[in-house]
């Protein structure tokens, strides 16, 4: 499996093309069609998924869909999120949701040979969801090389944001890939997650 992180013009968002041989899979769409298509250099895009629908996150995820004929993937709640921009934070507004697919709970996903485990873990937005593919997980705004995601934002919230920190704890990982900057070591992440879990539960 080969990860590649493309920064974007919105709040330098990151954008992943996850691949294995010929399929990929998109993770967020926050980067220029363009900046895409340089990177997935015609492999076969199965699906575009979002960690959670602010617009640094969300914005070319239908332009993705339309390029590479595929669905895009997020998390039930993502709904409200896509079509208001008071909760997305910007120019999204999306009412027909044809090239979705929601999920409500954790699932599984299959994009040829590209093995996905999704986790809601909401806390940043209502919408997070994690995405663990080999040894890597996906983290979104939930969690960061040196902190975690902000809650003020709409539908943030402190005691979810707390049980998805746990969450995160409990899954396999090696490497965490967040919405912005840089990955972190699972190390990196035992001690970031362990300080977040003891200033919120006081
Ligand atoms: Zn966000």
């Amino acid at each position: 499996m080969f990860v590649e992180r493309i920064v974007s013009n919105l709040l330098e968002s990151n954008t992943f093309v996850v691949s294995n041989g010929e399929d990929a899979i998109v993770i967020d769409a926050g980067c220029s069609i363009e900046q895409v298509k340089n990177v997935v250099q015609g492999k076969h895009v199965l699906g575009v998924l979002l960690t959670h629908a602010h617009y640094d996150h969300a914005l070319y995820a239908e332009i993705y869909a339309q390029e590479f004929g595929c669905k895009i993937y997020a998390s039930s709640v993502s709904k409200e999120y896509l079509n208001d921009s008071a909760k997305n934070y910007g120019q999204l507004n999306i009412d027909k949701f044809d090239k979705f697919h929601f999920f409500s709970s954790d699932e599984k996903f299959q994009f040829g040979s590209i093995n996905v485990e999704a986790f809601i873990t909401p806390g940043h937005s209502k919408c997070g969801v994690c995405y663990l593919i080999d040894d890597v997980l996906f983290a979104g705004d939930l969690v960061f090389k040196k902190g975690i995601g902000r809650m003020d934002l709409y539908g943030g919230n402190k005691l979810q944001m707390l049980e998805s920190l746990k969450r995160v704890l409990q899954i396999n990982f090696k490497l965490l890939q967040s919405g912005h900057g840089e990955e972190s070591s699972h190390e990196e992440q035992l001690r970031n997650l362990n300080s977040f879990i003891k200033f919120l539960s006081r």
